[in-house]
Parts: structure tokens; sequence; C-alpha cells
């Protein structure tokens, strides 16, 4: 039987976990998380996962302070609201909402965050401090993976993964935090020539592809673990109308009786990007404080 691997209530257990670590670090120290969320013009996506970000920070009994900014902010503006948060002893957590409008220079806007609340981990020096094996905030969705596959699988050493993808906020991270865990990696892209022959001698898939249910049956080897990152918003017909739903980049349906285990979408990878930004902001405040996020909450 194909083991699906609950993303939703995995991602309920982690803010639970977080919710409870926020509590004590109130009352043992008085300190509060904060978390600030900057989300600059007016894209509806953006919006539907700000909000979400923000409901949730809320839940787990952190601050929340929002920063809506108009389209047409000029570069100058928003290095000079990063470097007032940056300086701001309320605020742990610093995220800005991508995609940025196009007169925007996003690589000098994620490197002016602070590194020590670079919540989405992104800043050059948090990804060459995980290059590095060394302490860093850790991007939440590829955390995320981590976190699904070592739900069905503790060990994962010495397992075959094949990372479909190789943007900077999925991809790539995920090559880190798998040998981390001992896997053998390969990671593909769009110029991977006979991308079934690699992919179908992995045991652990993990699909950040960006396109719907482009995974099938040929892909995967029989048994093996899939993790599909993909959120791709697409038609169907209904009752003679048309309506839209979300899919993954692999096709559910035509894999599930191969796979071993598969996390769904939605209710996969999605929620457990957003408990690991709690988690992130909760870790930040921690050692922005010089607490051991380890030794003094370990709930
Ligand atoms: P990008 O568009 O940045 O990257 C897509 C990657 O897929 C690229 O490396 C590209 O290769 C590769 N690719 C494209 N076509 C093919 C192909 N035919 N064969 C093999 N590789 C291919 O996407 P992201 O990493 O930002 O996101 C990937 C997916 O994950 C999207 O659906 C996105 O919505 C979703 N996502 C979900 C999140 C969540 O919380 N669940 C968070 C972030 C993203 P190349 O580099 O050569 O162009």
């Amino acid at each position: 039987m194909t083991k699906i691997i609950d993303g939703t209530k995995i991602a309920e257990n982690l803010r639970k976990k977080v919710h409870s670590k926020v509590k004590l670090l109130k009352k043992q120290y008085n300190f509060v998380p904060g978390l600030a969320v900057i989300i600059v013009g007016n894209d509806p996506a953006s919006k539907v996962y700000v909000k979400n970000k923000i409901v949730f920070t809320k839940e787990v009994g952190m601050n929340s302070y929002e920063y809506k900014l108009d389209e047409e902010i000029s570069q100058k503006k928003l290095v000079d609201l990063i470097q007032t948060l940056n300086d701001d002893p309320e605020i742990h957590g610093i995220l800005c909402q991508l995609p940025l409008p196009k007169h925007i220079n996003e690589s000098e806007i994620i490197n002016v965050i602070s590194h020590k609340k670079d919540v989405d981990g992104f800043n050059i020096k948090n990804v060459g401090l995980l290059n590095t094996k060394q302490l860093s905030l850790v991007p939440c969705t590829p955390q995320g993976c981590i976190i699904l596959l070592k739900s069905y699988l503790k060990n994962l050493e010495g397992k075959k993964a094949t990372i479909i993808g190789r943007s900077n906020i999925v991809g790539k991270p995920l090559v880190s935090l798998l040998l981390k865990e001992n896997c053998t990696v390969t990671i593909a892209h769009s110029k991977t020539k006979k991308l079934d022959n690699i992919t179908k001698n992995s045991d652990i898939l993990i699909a950040a592809v960006g396109k719907a249910k482009y995974i099938k049956d040929y892909h995967i080897k029989r048994g093996s673990i899939i993790i599909d990152v993909g959120i791709n918003r697409v038609n169907f017909s209904e009752n003679g109308t048309t309506k839209t739903k979300l899919v993954g980049d692999v096709d559910y349906d035509n894999v599930i009786k191969k796979a071993g285990a598969i996390t769904p979408v939605p209710g996969g990878v999605g929620p457990m990007t957003i408990a690991c930004l709690l988690n992130n902001t909760f870790i930040a405040c921690c050692r922005i404080h010089n607490l051991n996020e380890e030794v003094h909450f370990n709930t």
C-alpha cells in the first residue's frame, strides 16, 4: 500500500511544537518572536501567501508586522525599510514576499536583510553557511521536504535522491540538506537528457519543476518516495463550467500505485513551508538573544 505523507498533519504538529516553545520563551525570558512580512504591489497569489503567513504567525503566539508597499516603491525606500527592521529589537524575522516588481533588484533586497533575521534563508551569507555545513537559517520549503521524507523514513543514509529543478529557493538548498543526510544526490534541470533514466533509479524523487503533472509512472522507481513541491493552478470542467484547482508537478493518479510513499498537492509540501517559516522565526529569536534553541526549548 502506498503511504500518503500527510503534510497538513505534520505541519500542524510542527506549529503546535513552535507554539509551546514560544510560550516557554515568553514565560522564562519574556521574549516574543516578531516576524515582519513585506509585500510590494498587488500580486493575488502573493497576497494569499502573506495572509496565511500572518494568520499562522499569530496562531503560534508570535507578533506579526505587515508592511504593504506600493508597486511603484523605489529600491532605496525598500532598502531603508529593511535596514530599519534590521535594527528593530522587536523583530527577529524579516521576509520580503517574492516576486518583487521588475524595477526592484531582488538580489540586493535579499542581501540587505540581516542574515540573523533572514527567515527565508535566501541571503547569500545563509546560503554559504548552509553549503559549508555551518549554523544557518535553512530555506523553508527544502527544510519541509526533509521533514516529510524523515516522517516516512527516519534514516536516509545511502539513498539515491534526485531533485528535479535547480532553483535557488528549492533545488539547490535541497542538495546540501540531502548530502547532510548522507544521500547520494543528483540534480536535474531543463537541459538534462533522458530524465527518466536517472529518476527511475532513484529511491527518493523530489519534483520542483513548475509543470503540472509532469512526472509520470515511467519516471519513478517502484516503491520510491516521491515529494511533490509543485503548485500549479489548472482549469478543469465540472457540470459544464470551467473551474480551477491546484495540482503538483507529479501526476498523482498515474504514479500512486507504483510509489512507496507520496506527498499530495494540496496538503503536502505547501503547509510545511509556512510551519518551517515559523520555526525559523523562533530559532532566529533564540539566536539573537543568545539562547540555544535545542537546549533551552526541547519540548
Ligand atoms: P523555478 O521555475 O525557479 O525552477 C524550475 C526548475 O525546473 C528549473 O531548474 C528548470 O530548469 C527545471 N525544469 C523546467 N522544465 C524542466 C523539464 N522539462 N525537465 C527537467 N527540469 C525542468 O521554480 P521553483 O523552484 O521556484 O518552483 C518549482 C515548483 O515548486 C513550482 O511549481 C512552484 O510553484 C513550487 N513551489 C512550491 C512551494 C511550496 O511551498 N510548496 C515553494 C516554492 C515553489 P532550468 O534551471 O534549466 O530552467
